[in-house]
């Protein structure tokens, strides 16, 4: 198969998925954005998924996003959902509309100070590990507080709550957990109305759990491991 056949299959398996998912879980299809995690991959693969209509995409390294987005056509929503590092951000929310991982007040502090005006869209990145905060994300116990805090910056809007679901056990367990700190969160935080979950390995449960914006990479692109 070559490779627009290949993508192009793997994004309508996914999509098809994506689809039963939220029907079985009585959402609209409609109300989730799918994003291509193309981090690694060669620009070739994003302008493919392009073509496909796709126009959501998401990278985890500033540098390598910074040239893809030069060689890409204007009208894509940029996200970013790598680690934060505090002297990238400035690069980042350059080319980015949408920081996922936002775990910190002054990251957010900066996203504010270097945002141009424009307004910034951020989810907090919540830690669902154990021990708690070891791959980035906020204890859950100290969200609202870092939330309020953040709420008063200018240029920011809180989208809601990003997570990774801990690797090597079922992921059942933590996006229920996660559906819940979701919930007292929206609770308080009523604009923010969106939830960053879901994975190629998880993201048909992250939508029974809420999940409203899923970032997919290898499940449309293939394994990153072979091309590294
Ligand atoms: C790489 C990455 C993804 C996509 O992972 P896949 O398992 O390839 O779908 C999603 N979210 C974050 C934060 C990532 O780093």
């Amino acid at each position: 198969m070559n490779r627009i056949d290949e993508i192009s299959k793997n994004l309508s398996d996914v999509r098809e998925k994506i689809s039963s998912a939220a029907i079985k879980a009585g959402r609209a299809p409609a109300e989730i954005t799918l994003i291509a995690v193309t981090k690694t991959f060669p620009t070739l693969d994003l302008q493919i998924l392009y073509e496909l209509g796709l126009r959501e995409f998401g990278e985890n390294r500033d540098q390598e996003a910074a040239k893809k987005v030069e060689l890409l056509p204007s009208d894509i929503t940029w996200h970013f959902q790598g680690g934060i590092q505090s002297n990238k951000l400035k690069s980042i929310c350059s080319w980015a509309s949408v920081i996922h991982s936002v775990d910190r007040y002054r990251y957010a502090q900066k996203i504010s100070e270097c945002s141009n005006e424009k307004e910034m869209k951020i989810f907090i990145q919540v830690s669902l590990d154990e021990p708690v905060e070891s791959r980035g994300g906020v204890d859950p116990k100290k969200l609202i507080d870092l939330a309020e805090q953040i709420s008063l910056l200018p240029n920011i809007s809180i989208m809601g709550l990003m997570a990774v679901a801990p690797v090597d056990q079922p992921p059942e367990p933590a996006l229920a957990r996660l559906q819940q700190i979701d919930q007292d969160f929206k609770s308080r935080f009523k604009e923010a109305k969106y939830l960053s979950a879901g994975m190629s390995g998880d993201y048909e449960t992250a939508i029974s759990y809420g999940a409203t914006h899923l970032r997919i990479g290898s499940s449309i692109l293939g394994n990153r491991s072979l091309i590294k």
